[in-house]
């Protein structure tokens, strides 16, 4: 079955479509971090009143500024999967989105464990500081502080070699760690990911809209994005700017568009809603 054919099956039922979307690549143009090409598909969604759940790997702190941004009254996903928020009175008052994880502290503890022993060349956000960050990524002094917010995750500039990371990657899953590739980072975690705090939103949502079939439709570009397109029903894989293979079962129906970031973004949701 195609993904527009399941659309059309499942728009003859009284359905609600959930968005779910990555940032960095995504939404938001990889360089520029611009999401201006998206506005005509972010209108759609909001004349439709249906949900855009913005997931990233950026903090609280940033993606309330997007929210605010994008005009959004939605919960977001940050620090990949690590932290879920939701605007008060949004959900069923019963309902709980907690992803046992690590504190930053205690990723740091252990970052430096195993950066110590392997003598592994690598930088943590913590390590460069607002000043580093801001050379490593090109966000202003403001915005990188914001980026420096983090309560359950610490992405590390990696400066060594492919093989030694996925030795770093082993060591860490040894200590009960989530090594995940972002776009620029690597993010250091406890373990969970983006696709488990999407499965507890799609569960909130079941209670919120009780008699509503629910259908979810993911956007990611990026490795960090497989566990997320992974659990939703259509998932859109964006091209990205990284040599990471993104391999999805065939379980998932699947869109490629054809252009980057906020341009594809746009052809996508456009497309899927031309069926609503
Ligand atoms: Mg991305």
């Amino acid at each position: 079955m195609t993904s527009l054919q399941a659309i059309d099956i499942f728009l003859e039922t009284d359905g609600k479509i959930i968005v779910f979307s990555d940032l960095d690549g995504s939404l938001l143009d990889h360089d520029t971090y611009d999401w201006q090409p998206a506005r005509p598909a972010l209108e759609a969604l909001k004349h439709r009143d249906i949900p855009l759940v913005l997931v990233s790997s950026k903090t609280l702190a940033e993606l309330e500024e997007y929210s605010q941004q994008l005009d959004l009254q939605c919960p977001v996903v940050a620090e990949n999967g690590a932290v879920t928020h939701f605007p008060v009175d949004y959900f069923p008052a019963t309902t709980t989105l907690s992803t046992a994880t690590l504190t930053r502290a205690q990723l740091q503890t252990l970052y430096e464990e195993v950066k110590l022993a392997r003598s592994f060349k690598c930088k943590a956000f913590y390590e460069l500081g607002v000043s580093g960050i801001v050379r490593e990524t090109g966000l202003t002094e403001r915005q990188a502080a914001r980026a420096n917010e983090r309560e359950a995750s610490e992405p590390i500039l990696w400066l060594d070699s492919d093989d030694r990371a996925v030795q770093f990657e082993k060591e860490m899953m040894a200590r009960g760690l989530r090594c995940i590739m972002g776009g620029r980072f690597l993010h250091l975690m406890g373990a969970t990911d983006k696709g488990a705090a999407v499965r507890l939103l799609m569960n909130a949502y079941s209670s919120k809209w009780p008699d509503k079939i629910l259908m979810s439709v993911s956007l990611g570009d990026g490795p960090n994005d497989l566990s997320m397109l992974a659990s939703t029903d259509i998932a859109v894989v964006i091209p990205g700017k990284h040599k990471h293979r993104m391999t999805l079962s065939t379980r998932n129906r699947v869109l490629k568009p054809p252009s980057p970031g906020p341009v594809g973004w746009n052809e996508a949701v456009l497309q899927i809603l031309a069926k609503h």
